[in-house]
């Protein structure tokens, strides 16, 4: 088996074997770029090393053939005592992954060696490497506690006078290497181990088991990356950025990350090494800095940069060190970006010719679309931030801190915006966070019950703030307190956390979207053409859902072509109530015929409302869906009316019979009880009336001149002769109503029971289209009850890995997905040209609409927001 590979074997599609870091430096190494040699220890290793606990045979003996055609190369060999070659041991998995150990650099160096080096590049420079060999090998591959080393070093500056390591000479060097190796003996119980190969062995271990480290593995299961990639380790001999004024260290973007804006971004630091840039240990210059420093070493990175972004296609971000005049590329990838940025550089390397207008839409994601679209905070003015944590749930919230639940809903209800903020949340505290505008933990990470709860309500969370304490009535972050009814602000997007009021402005994004945005801005400008061409691409079709006219009104503009759900049950609240009491309350045929034929001009009002909205596109109304007592008062409340009245001796007719409904028609488990088409068969007239509404309403708009496409939609249906019952019904109603008019209506039918999807063949003989109603059919394929269990245990079946996240989020392609497939395909066996949509949450999931986009379906609706993000998902998936 070949577990190491040369930088020159290698290459960036090779990522999986070589980690990325490797496989990108083998590519820069054949463009020729000046990378220092070196070579990859494969990923394979890491995986037999993990499952067999001791190195894979013959590994040990190819690091020696590597290393000695390396020090051939060079002229020198590792750790030699006059004149010593070398190298660092790098990490470099296929996903960078905090939480792994990162580098070691300098291995080779010794109490001989280091004179060595002294003798080719000074004193200071060569024992400033020693000290930090000890601090980082100490630190990463033994556990010392790098606050010791931290500690010891300010101590010697301050002993010295100086803030700044550059004030530390030679002799205070040696001096700090000696305390170094106290410490690393103090708590290792061992020497420093001064033979090189020892050295560097440790190394390789300690990056292979590192993949295992606490933080690695909980990163890996919050981003949902495989546990069992394991991680290449990248030997590459040393250049050196200590050796003076004329050499340095730095990281560069091609483009800026933030923002996409062309131009050269980045960061130097003269006369450091490696971590130094990112560590802060001195202030960084820009980078434009290092053309006043060294122009020849300035232009030849601008070439590398362009070359590398032509090569790439793509905003590359880059870490290089200058040697004494010298350049050297250290690492190179395709660069993280933030949303906005992705969309920018996409539509600016469409213009610069470099990719086609597929590659761009290819390049965004629905995801980044979506946090384009929540309001955003206006960081223009002053602001005091607080901390930096996990944002978990986008959106900017604003309000009063408060620390419990039961507060959280008092404050509210007066009418306050309210963070609840809790060290971490329990079920207990679900009341609180749906009456918080956001919420704010110390504890748990993007699967914690708080971010998990929060997600499924689209409220902002930020958590895992780990430097907040909090208490009862109050938190402090570093040495600031902030009490109960102190207003913060929590951005769910960058995870921050700023003190009092930071003003919130509306997205351009939905502005333009709302077709109120004026002026010009590049965001918009890329967002509008990769959009055009993501309709242009998919065969899905968007629909929204939504039950008034002015969401359809607001979904169309938003681009929804139709609409795939509207609930009529919400056309029954309000002032409705009564009317919908007296129904249920009905004693005989007259009193229920005049309860629903008070309904039944409302109804159709509504309906006038939304085919105006949606003229001439189709519009699929689903009968009334939820258990009659939804619309009835609780029965707690009811009987307490009932009994004090009963004491004071008042009528309580009314109430008392109520009553008597409610206890008539509660149901253990109302989800599965009488709901959906079986109250539609069991209350005779219902379905009837809302028939009625819709045609004639269809009717009427068509006789003002427009276009109404009505589809009437059976909820819950699990047996074809439940269908044909009612739709025997809706016909003879149709045939009355439309008459002449030329209005044409289709019946249709829910998928949602899993029932009906293992018999679609028979439902699709008495439906002109299904829809697949995705809520309920995850809910009854799981037999999760959706209302209870995201905070009741979910939480824990993220932690276990049952699922990587909530199928109530995205489709469970294996579970609820194959349901979806069976029904697609033998609905349309049984009827050629069958219409199949989605109308659950899924339809606006990205990664559910791949899966829509795969098996075929006709469309899917989603909630008007997520219209757009439908849209681009759907062009991705047709790409
Ligand atoms: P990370 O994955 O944290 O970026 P790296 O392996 O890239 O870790 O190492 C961090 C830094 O260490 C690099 O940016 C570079 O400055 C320095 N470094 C790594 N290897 C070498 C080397 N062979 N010569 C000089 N500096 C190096
Ligand atoms: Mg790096
Ligand atoms: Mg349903």
């Amino acid at each position: 088996m070949r577990y190491v590979y040369a930088f020159e074997e290698g290459n960036k599609d090779l990522k999986d074997l070589l980690g990325g870091k490797g496989a990108n430096l083998a590519e820069m190494t054949n463009l020729g770029l000046p990378v220092p040699p070196g070579f990859t220890i494969t990923t394979e290793a890491c995986r037999a090393y993990l499952h067999d606990k001791r190195l894979p045979d013959g590994l040990d003996e190819q690091i020696d053939a590597r290393l000695t055609a390396l020090e051939e190369r060079i002229g020198r060999r590792l750790g030699d005592a006059a004149d010593p070659l070398l190298v660092s041991v790098r990490s470099g998995a296929k996903f960078s992954m905090p939480g792994m150990m990162e580098t070691v650099l300098n291995v080779g160096l010794n109490d001989e060696s280091v004179h060595g080096l002294a003798a080719q590049g000074g004193e200071r420079f060569a024992w400033d490497s020693y000290r930090r060999l000890i601090q980082m090998f100490g630190a990463t591959v033994c556990d010392v506690p790098a606050a010791d080393f931290a500690a010891a070093l300010d101590e010697l500056k301050h002993r010295r006078g100086t803030r700044d390591d550059l004030g530390l000479d030679a002799d205070d060097l040696r001096t700090l290497v000696g305390t170094y190796k106290k410490v690393f003996a103090e708590h290792t119980g061992r020497d420093f181990p001064q033979e090189p190969r020892e050295q560097l062995r440790l190394a390789i271990l300690a990056v292979f088991d590192s993949w295992n480290a606490d933080r690695a593995v909980l990163y890996r299961r919050q981003e949902r990356i495989p546990a069992d990639l394991g991680t290449a380790v990248n030997v590459v001999a040393m250049v050196f950025g200590n050796l003076g004024p004329d050499s340095g260290t730095g990281v560069a973007f091609t483009r800026d990350p933030g923002t996409g804006a062309q131009g050269v971004y980045g960061d130097y630091l003269a006369n450091a090494q490696g971590e130094d840039v990112v560590a802060g240990i001195r202030n960084t210059v820009p980078l434009q800095e290092l053309e006043r420093l060294d122009k020849t070493s300035y232009d030849e990175l601008l070439r590398i940069m362009a070359r590398l972004e032509e090569h790439y296609r793509d905003l590359c971000d880059i870490e290089f060190t200058v040697e004494r005049g010298k350049l050297w590329m250290l690492q190179t990838r395709v660069g993280k970006r933030t949303a906005a940025a992705a969309f920018t550089i996409a539509a600016q390397l469409v213009d610069e010719g470099v990719i086609d207008l597929d590659e761009a839409v290819r390049r965004v994601s629905g995801a980044q679309l979506g946090q384009l679209m929540f309001p955003r905070f206006d960081l223009s003015g002053a602001r005091e931030e607080l901390t930096r944590a996990v944002g978990a749930s986008p959106g900017a919230a604003v309000g009063a801190a408060v620390f419990d639940a039961r507060r959280a809903i008092e404050l509210a209800e007066r009418g306050e915006a309210v963070i609840l903020v809790r060290r971490e949340t329990n079920p207990d505290d679900l009341g609180g966070m749906i009456a918080a505008q956001g919420i704010l933990t110390s504890r748990g990470g993007k699967t914690s019950h708080a971010a998990v709860v929060a997600r499924g309500m689209g409220k902002t969370c930020v958590c895992g703030a780990d430097d907040l304490e909090v208490g009862t009535d109050s938190f402090t972050v570093n040495g600031r307190r902030i009490a109960e009814g102190d207003t913060i602000s929590i951005d769910g997007t960058t995870g921050r956390v700023y003190a009092g009021q930071v003003p919130v402005e509306p997205s351009s994004v939905v502005r333009y979207f709302e077709g109120t945005f004026e002026g010009d801005d590049p965001l918009v400008t890329a967002v509008d053409r990769l959009m055009r061409h993501a309709d242009s691409r998919r065969r899905l079709r968007i629909r929204a859902n939504a039950d008034t006219g002015g969401d359809a009104a607001r979904a169309r503009r938003f681009g929804a072509e139709g609409i795939g759900l509207c609930r009529t049950e919400h056309m029954f609240l309000g002032d409705r109530r009564e009317l919908v009491e007296k129904l249920i309350l009905a004693e005989g045929l007259p009193e229920r015929e005049a309860a629903l034929a008070a309904l039944l001009p409302l109804q159709r009002a509504d309906f006038v409302e939304l085919f105006r909205a949606m003229d001439d596109l189709p519009v699929t109304v689903r009968l009334i869906d939820p258990p009659l007592h939804e619309f009835l008062p609780s029965l707690t409340d009811l009987a307490v009316r009932v009994a004090v009245a009963g004491e004071r001796g008042e009528d309580a007719g009314r109430e008392r019979q109520l009553l008597a409904a409610v206890q008539r028609m509660h149901e253990q488990n109302p989800m599965l009880g009488l709901r959906g088409v079986r109250l539609g068969l069991v209350v005779p007239g219902l379905f009837a009336m809302q028939v009625r509404a819709i045609a004639e309403a269809a009717v009427e708009v068509t006789r003002a001149g427009g276009t109404a496409r009505p589809e009437i939609m059976v909820p819950l249906v699990g047996a074809v002769q439940e269908l044909e019952t009612v739709r025997a019904e809706a016909e003879r109603i149709l045939a009355d109503v439309i008459g002449d008019s030329g209005v044409a209506v289709a019946i249709g039918t829910m998928i949602e029971v899993p029932r009906a999807a293992l018999t679609a063949g028979q439902l699709a003989e008495a439906a002109e289209f299904f829809s697949f109603g995705t809520n309920d059919l995850t809910q009854m394929a799981w037999g999760f009850s959706r209302d209870d269990v995201e905070g009741a245990f979910f939480w824990r079946y993220l932690e276990l890995g049952i699922f990587g996240i909530s199928p109530f989020e995205s489709l469970d392609a294996d579970g609820v997905g194959r349901l979806v497939r069976i029904a697609s395909e033998e609905g349309r066996a049984a009827r050629p040209g069958l219409k199949i949509g989605v109308c659950g949450e899924h339809g606006g999931d990205p990664d559910s609409v791949h899966f829509f986009h795969q098996v075929g379906l006709d469309y899917v609706s989603c909630s008007p927001f997520r219209v757009p993000i439908a849209r681009l998902e759907a062009g991705r998936a047709a790409i």
